[in-house]
This record gives C-alpha cells, structure tokens and sequence, in this order.
C-alpha cells in the first residue's frame, strides 16, 4: 500500500514552471531522501503534496486520500511537516507549542493533548525542556521540538526540508540522530536533505532532482556510484 502517490505533478509561480512532471510513489514506511541543487524545486515539490502552494496539474494522493480542496483540511491533519527554521511560537512554552495545535486544529482534549505532547518530548530527548521557551534552547533543540510538534499529531507521513541546514554544525548530530530513531520506529518519511551519510543509514530511496525533475533515483548506493553525470558533479561538490 502507498502512503504517498504523486502522478505528473506541475507546479508553477506565475508562468515560471519548477517542478515540471514529476511522478513519485512512496510505500508505508518507506524513507525517501530527495537531493538536489539549490533551486531545483525540491522544497516546492514537498510544499505543493499538502498544496502549501497549489498545484497546477498533476494528481495526489496521500493515505488512501486524493488532495483536492474537499480533502485538503483532512489530508493535513494526516501530515506532519518540519521547516527549516523551526516555526516555533516564542511566546509559548515548549509544551504550549505542541499542545495548542493537537487542540485548535487536531480537537483532542487537552489532556490527551498533553499526553501526546510529553510522549512526543520523550521520543525527541527533551521532556526535561517542556516547560522552557523555545528562546531558552539551541537551534538543535528548537528543531527536536518542532519534530516533536510533528510527530505528536501521530501522522501518516512526515515530510521533512532541511531540517538541519539552519544549524550550526555541532547541532546538526543530535537531530539527525532523533531523525534515525523514528525512522527506525517505521514512520513513512520524505526528507530534503543533503547529508549523504545519514541518507546511507536510513533512506531506502533516494531521489534526485534537478531543474524540476526527478533525474536519478534508487537505493542510497547510487550516491556512492552515480549513473548520471549530474548526480556525480552534485555529489562532488558537497564534498
Ligand atoms: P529548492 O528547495 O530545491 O532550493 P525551491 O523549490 O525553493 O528549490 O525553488 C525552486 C524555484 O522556484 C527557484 O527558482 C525559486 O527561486 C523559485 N521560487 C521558490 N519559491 C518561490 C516563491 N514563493 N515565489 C516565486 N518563486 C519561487
Ligand atoms: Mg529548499
């Protein structure tokens, strides 16, 4: 069974096209590490799955569910996604910040809210920090909260850009590290990333974009062995 199917999809801003046909079918449990150039439409792509920005073709299907704009509130309510910089509300406690959206727009009681909320700290190593500001903790910290924030809502797919590419580089293990225990508890994952040892260890796919196009993808073995010049160059260039 898939957990994502993405046929053809077409995104545009304006008249500029940057994801240009794409097609992506992701199984239940399946780890899927996207790479590629600055610019080549990656975080556009993750964006337009949830219509975060519209599509302008193309047919999606997340969980069984096609998006469409009767689907849409619902198919959200099934994805978690974590940003680059973390989106935390600073005027709330770290708690606050996953609690409030399990009840504004996820309706549980607060005290199951709660429940969640602690159980998701734990899993991310930060239940000792509940009661803090997002301003009192690192960036590696602040990112582990708003995984937490993600997972709390218990989604079928989490969907992940960058997640480490705004830290500073002696944060970037501690998070990656929380990245590879939930993988490891079997959680449907698309992650923007460009750590390719981290892709090795957890990705079952990896997929290559450029220009709006998949150009190569298979299994993290194709980061060590490229079929495409343009993979290769890529890869040459994080180095
Ligand atoms: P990536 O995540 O691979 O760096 P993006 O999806 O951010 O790529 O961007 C792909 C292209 O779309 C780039 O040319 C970028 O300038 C353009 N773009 C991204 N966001 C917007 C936006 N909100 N409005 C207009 N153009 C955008
Ligand atoms: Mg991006």
């Amino acid at each position: 069974m898939s957990a994502v199917v993405v046929e053809n999809l077409v995104v545009a801003y304006g008249d500029h096209e940057v994801v240009k046909g794409v097609s992506l079918n992701v199984r239940k449990g399946e780890k899927v590490v996207i790479m590629g150039p600055s610019g080549s439409g990656k975080s556009t792509f993750l964006r337009s799955l949830i219509w975060l920005v519209k599509p302008k073709q193309g047919r999606i299907v997340i969980d069984g569910v096609e998006v469409g704009p009767a689907t849409l509130a619902k198919v959200r309510t099934r994805v978690g996604f974590v940003f680059q910089s973390y989106n935390l509300f600073p005027h709330l406690r770290v708690i606050d910040n996953i609690v409030l959206p399990l009840v504004k727009v996820h309706k549980l009681p607060l005290s199951e809210a709660r429940e969640r909320a602690m159980e998701a700290l734990q899993l991310v190593g930060l239940l000792d920090k509940a009661n803090a500001y997002p301003l009192q903790l690192s960036g590696g910290q602040q990112q582990r909260v708003a995984i937490a924030r993600a997972l709390a809502i218990r989604p079928s797919v989490l969907m992940l850009d960058e997640p480490t590419s705004a830290l500073d580089p002696e944060l970037v293990e501690e998070v990656l590290q929380v990245l590879e225990d939930i993988a490891r508890r079997g959680t449907t994952m698309l992650i923007v990333t460009h750590e390719v040892d981290f892709a090795e260890d957890v990705a079952d796919r990896v997929v290559f974009f450029e220009n709006g196009k998949i150009v190569e993808e298979g299994p993290p073995e194709i980061l060590y062995n490229p079929r495409t010049e343009r993979l290769r160059q890529f890869l040459r260039r994080l180095h």
